[in-house]
């Protein structure tokens, strides 16, 4: 049976952040159950969205409660619980790549993430953190470039990837041509006399993303849907096409995580271009119910071999969950569905689930030379 078989693969979380350390009240933990970061109106839950129903049918037989158990009473079950070491070793997941540049405090780190779940844990580094980091170490803005590569090469000594929010912080819409090195230290000017800090100038996000590309490590960059300081129609990966192009000869691997709305963009752009892959982390969880379709959308034009899962889970360890069972559910109801109407074998079936939970980035990460 597929749906044997896919609930028994051990995934690659291959986009992943901490779990939340200590307890969340209800306020709390509605908040990390939705995307937007604005205070949730006292007249809605974000309990009701196709994520807070996912929620109580998928995470409430594991407190104990039934399926479909109700917020309040599914709140109180979590509290008693051990809820991180629970739903992460629930999940199935061999090993988890994580993403620490994301308010990285607030998180479980990479060793503690192994030890609560059981599996094996590598650090994602993101490159926009870095140069912030070399801004607060280095006065001197002419030697702010060498300190640059010099701090990628130590941080990444031990990495399995890089990661750039360049989607947040201008969009995908910039000069795709690697900046020179006058452009660059004119832009580091500027950014140092007006206090540096976050850094969100075209020039510098698109020279860390040509620096993040020349270390060879795969590169994973956000695409589609996020939080509220994302401007979406500037998160559509064909943006990139351009700058796709210009890194090609590089060899480094690129992955568009997420996609959503733009996943069939994004599956096109794995079609036509040997090092670019996708994924549809956080989009299977935020559309629950509909997640087969969405399933389904991206492999219409993907080829098999460049399709990787993550669950993009932050906060709650049942996303970290939630991420891998309805990957499990949607993947075994679409690809069952091709076998039934006669398109694919049954071996063709488990064969591509396989790689698509597991293989690809196995393959992609050098996961089995770790
Ligand atoms: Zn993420």
């Amino acid at each position: 049976m597929l749906s044997d078989h896919v609930d028994g693969l051990a995934l690659v979380d291959h986009h992943v952040h901490g779990a939340v350390k200590g307890p969340l009240d209800r306020t709390g933990f509605e908040q990390l159950i939705t995307e937007s970061d604005r205070p949730v109106p006292p007249w809605m839950s974000t309990f009701d969205s196709q994520l807070g129903l996912a929620i109580r049918r998928y995470c409430a037989p594991l407190l104990g409660l039934p399926a479909h158990a109700s917020a309040d009473d599914y709140l109180a079950a979590r509290a008693h619980a051990d809820v991180n070491s629970l739903f992460l070793r629930a999940a199935g997941v061999s090993d988890y790549l994580v993403d620490t540049g994301y308010l990285g405090d607030a998180v479980t780190g990479v060793d503690e993430l192994a030890k609560l779940s059981g599996s094996r844990a590598h650090e994602v580094v993101r490159l926009e953190a870095e140069l912030e980091y070399v801004s607060t170490q280095e006065s001197d803005v002419a030697a702010v470039p060498d300190a640059l590569v010099r701090r990628l090469e130590e941080r990444t000594g031990g990495a399995i990837g890089l990661k750039s929010i360049v989607a947040y912080r201008y969009g995908f819409d910039f000069d795709p041509a690697e900046p020179s090195s006058a452009d660059v230290l004119t832009a580091l000017d500027r950014w140092y006399s007006s206090g540096a800090g976050r850094v969100a100038d075209p020039v510098l996000l698109r020279w860390l993303l040509w620096t993040g590309a020349r270390r060879g490590l795969p590169l994973q960059l956000h695409v589609g849907f996020g939080d509220t300081e994302l401007q979406l129609h500037r998160a559509d990966p064909a943006l990139l096409t351009e700058w796709l192009r210009l890194v090609e000869p590089l060899g480094t691997q690129v992955v568009l995580l997420h996609c959503y709305p733009f996943h069939r963009n994004a599956a096109y752009l794995a079609h036509v271009f040997p090092h670019v892959h996708l994924d549809l982390g956080l989009t299977t969880m935020y559309v629950g119910a509909r997640a087969a379709a969405v399933l389904a959308e991206g492999l219409e034009l993907a080829p098999f071999a460049k399709l990787l899962y993550s669950s993009d889970a932050w906060g709650p360890a049942e996303l970290h969950f939630l991420g891998a069972a309805l990957w499990r559910r949607a993947v075994s109801s679409v690809l069952d569905g091709f076998v039934a109407q006669g398109d694919w074998s049954a071996d063709d079936a488990v064969r591509v689930a396989t790689l698509w939970g597991r293989e690809n980035a196995v393959r992609l990460y050098g996961l089995d030379q770790r």
